[in-house]
């Protein structure tokens, strides 16, 4: 019988980006609703984060809770390897419908890290069936997050993601600055110079440059030009070389748009989305491509893309 919960958390429990012996002390939640938590002693909080940014309907949502209820009572998991269901084919729809019109083909991984991961290995094998095996590199902008596993964790901000402790482990990706250039303020030109530079010199490398649309989520809710994005884009299409927009934090509406990229009107090649797309019901996220590279992977040895995953969803 434990008596102190709270000790015991912090004797055995290591939460993120924490210190195992030094640890803030958190936060006992007993229940959630709607925008609040309330705590072991009584203490009504608004949760101002929403979870990450993934509860976008709010704690203990009836509909929400509804329909995971329901959807337990036939089945909680199955694996997606040969195997399908009508609530990933609903979701599916469902997504297709608001995504930009030229992603036609949806990966579901099971959390935001791992798409991101997805995206990168569908850029790598896209060259590779299009016979270009050297564009194994990735370019990004400072001031990104793209998640903690060990490719996404390349492409985060060197400094901010302690790049120098894992120097020997992580591939070197290309950094440019971020643009100066703030949402809502006038477009500097000279932004977009440090890409052009960057690609002009290293395309035969890149195979995909990779960013958060509009908003830098961790790296500080850093509001960039729309123009910056539309200049990247072009710039990436000139180059051949892939652009993923990561909207994990970005998508389903949270910058007022459904999805960031169309403040700049701009149509990436792959887009991942994670977070609020169970409302934080359950970890699920997704990468989506565009036809060309699905069939271009799928067309060429191995003929298949190198992934799996489970999946658990309701809808
Ligand atoms: C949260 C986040 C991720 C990682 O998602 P996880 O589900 O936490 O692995 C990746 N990119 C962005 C922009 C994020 O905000």
């Amino acid at each position: 019988m434990i008596h102190n919960d709270i000790s015991f958390d912090t004797k055995h429990i290591w939460h993120p980006y924490s210190s195992a012996t030094e640890p803030i002390p958190p936060c006992h939640i007993t229940h959630a609703k709607g925008v609040y938590l309330y705590t072991n002693n009584n203490t009504k909080l608004i949760d101002g984060m929403a979870s990450w940014w993934s509860v976008i309907h709010g704690y203990n949502n009836p509909t929400l809770n509804e329909a995971a209820i329901t959807q337990l009572q036939k089945m909680s998991h199955v694996m997606f390897g040969g195997l399908t269901h009508t609530p990933a084919i609903e979701l599916t729809k469902k997504l297709l419908n608001i995504v930009p019109k030229n992603l036609e083909h949806v990966f579901y991984s099971d959390s935001g890290s791992v798409a991101i991961e997805v995206a990168m290995k569908m850029a790598i094998q896209y060259w590779h069936a299009n016979q270009k095996p050297e564009k194994q590199m990735f370019a990004t902008i400072r001031g990104g997050y793209h998640g903690d596993t060990w490719h996404a964790m390349s492409v985060c901000d060197p400094d901010t993601g302690m790049h120098s402790l894992f120097s020997k482990s992580l591939p070197q990706q290309f950094f440019a600055p971020r643009p100066q250039s703030k949402y809502g303020e006038d477009y500097n030109p000279k932004d977009i110079i440090p890409f052009s530079q960057l690609f002009e010199k290293h395309h035969n490398t890149i195979a995909a440059c990779i960013l958060e649309p509009i908003v830098q989520g961790a790296g500080g809710m850093y509001f960039y030009h729309p123009q910056f994005l539309r200049e990247l884009a072009a710039l990436c299409k000139k180059h051949s070389i892939l652009l993923i927009a990561d909207e994990i934090a970005t998508g389903f509406g949270r910058t007022g748009k459904m999805f960031a990229c169309e403040h700049a009107q701009v149509l990436p090649d792959i887009m991942c989305v994670g977070k609020a797309i169970t409302g934080g019901y359950l970890s699920l996220a997704a990468t989506l491509c565009t036809q060309t590279i699905a069939l271009t992977i799928s067309n060429a040895t191995p003929g298949v893309f190198m992934h799996g995953q489970h999946l658990w969803q309701i809808h």
